[in-house]
């Protein structure tokens, strides 16, 4: 019984001081009071990571010089670690995601799912050999309004979907801050770091992975124009690709980090014969539906005429704005549901609102055709 109400315990794998998304991640597991942080390797660097530990309020012995101590000592606690929680830089996924499940740990890793193709089909069999949870951190899939358009263009409101256009452009890495040691800047430019793929690896897995969250259909064919605009790099900045998807409908992914002046700018269009939808992450809450020979409709966050299951995503009323907190606090709810649910029953699914494995294979798939594929024509998924 204490285990169905006690808070769940988070282990985290990167997220030390200066760094982006780990802090966000705690934020957002930690939101709704279920889930708390209770241990990490914050660094490579075993002071860092103390460090951390202190300014996240983890007690000394719970904040390790490596990940390979955490998975070890808390393995063999009593109140041991429930999950870990991975927001390193992409070359580290797989080994961690392999120590933590061989340790016995349930996973919950940021994007993209590896450095490689290869790698993300070895750990899926980890997976899979293990019986774990494993969850995917497209961030984007948390947004309730995200989530309602996938209700409606899954439910058929759009009727047959017969072409979709997918965006995320920013321009922070418009000129070479790699060079100036921006923390951030200096492992995405590295492709020992970041793997295979620039932007493509980077944001282009969101953008394909919001393609096919919401359209319910899956992209069967590429044409890839890749580009390293600014000289000197080595991978990717610039992407261009045409897509087709499963049902034949045309579409296009447009994916930029040098689009000057651009911030977290992801689109999704998404046109059906009966219909088409708009969701910009720049104004999350709201969902643009336009009808063939029907007014056109706006959804707002929050809204009693959203579906119960929307509106449940939601922590305040109409009107008071939620956004990337919220949108990962969604997605750590349903896998600490569905950890929690594993006390007892030890099949128990993750929701299919939080990608997994699968998801992490088809990205890397995208990626990996892209970088090797670029520009010389069709190719298939
Ligand atoms: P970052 O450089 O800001 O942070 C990386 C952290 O990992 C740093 O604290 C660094 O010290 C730590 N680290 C490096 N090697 C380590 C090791 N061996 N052991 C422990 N810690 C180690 O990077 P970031 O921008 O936060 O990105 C981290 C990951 O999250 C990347 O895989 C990135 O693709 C992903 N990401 C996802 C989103 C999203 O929207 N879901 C947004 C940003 C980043």
């Amino acid at each position: 019984m204490e285990q169905q109400t006690r808070r769940l315990r988070m282990g985290m794998v990167g997220g030390g001081a200066g760094s982006f998304i780990g802090p966000v991640h705690r934020m957002g597991a930690e939101l709704d009071g279920a889930i708390e942080l209770v241990a990490g390797a914050f660094s490579q660097d075993a002071v860092r990571s103390r460090q951390a530990g202190e300014s996240y309020h983890i007690g000394a012995d719970r904040a390790y010089a490596n990940y390979e101590e955490m998975m070890e000592k808390e393995s063999k606690r009593a109140d041991a670690i429930d999950f870990v929680c991975i927001v390193t830089p992409n070359h580290l996924h797989l080994p961690i995601a392999v120590a933590a499940l061989e340790h016995g740990f349930h996973v919950m890793s940021d994007k993209p799912a590896t450095a490689t193709l290869k790698e993300a089909q070895t750990l899926e069999a980890v997976i899979r050999r293990t019986g774990l949870l494993y969850g995917l951190t497209f961030t984007y899939t948390g947004y309730p309004l995200v989530r309602e358009a996938r209700r409606i263009a899954r439910g058929g409101a759009l009727g047959t979907i017969r072409k979709a256009v997918v965006q995320y452009s920013q321009g922070w890495l418009s000129n070479a801050i790699e060079s100036t040691g921006q923390k951030q800047a200096v492992w995405r430019a590295d492709p020992k770091q970041a793997g295979l793929g620039g932007a493509i690896g980077d944001i282009g897995v969101h953008a394909f992975n919001l393609l096919e969250y919401v359209s319910g259909r899956q992209v069967a064919e590429i044409c890839a124009d890749l580009t390293s605009v600014v000289p000197g790099r080595s991978l990717d900045d610039d992407c261009n690709v045409l897509l087709k998807l499963d049902n034949g409908a045309p579409g296009v992914l447009f994916v930029s980090q040098i689009a000057a002046g651009d911030r977290n700018d992801l689109q999704l269009h998404l046109y059906g014969d009966k219909g088409g939808l708009h969701w910009w992450h720049e104004n999350p809450n709201h969902l643009d539906l336009n009808w063939v020979g029907k007014p056109s409709e706006v959804l707002h966050a929050g809204e009693a005429y959203l579906s119960p299951s929307t509106r449940a995503e939601f922590r305040l009323p109409p009107g008071h704005p939620e956004g990337l907190l919220e949108a990962f606090a969604n997605i750590y709810r349903d896998f600490g549901n569905a950890v929690r649910a594993r006390f007892s029953d030890p099949a128990a699914p993750l929701s299919d609102l939080v990608p997994g494995i699968e998801e992490g294979l088809r990205s890397m798939t995208f990626v990996e055709r892209a970088v090797t594929k670029n520009r010389v024509g069709w190719v298939q998924l």
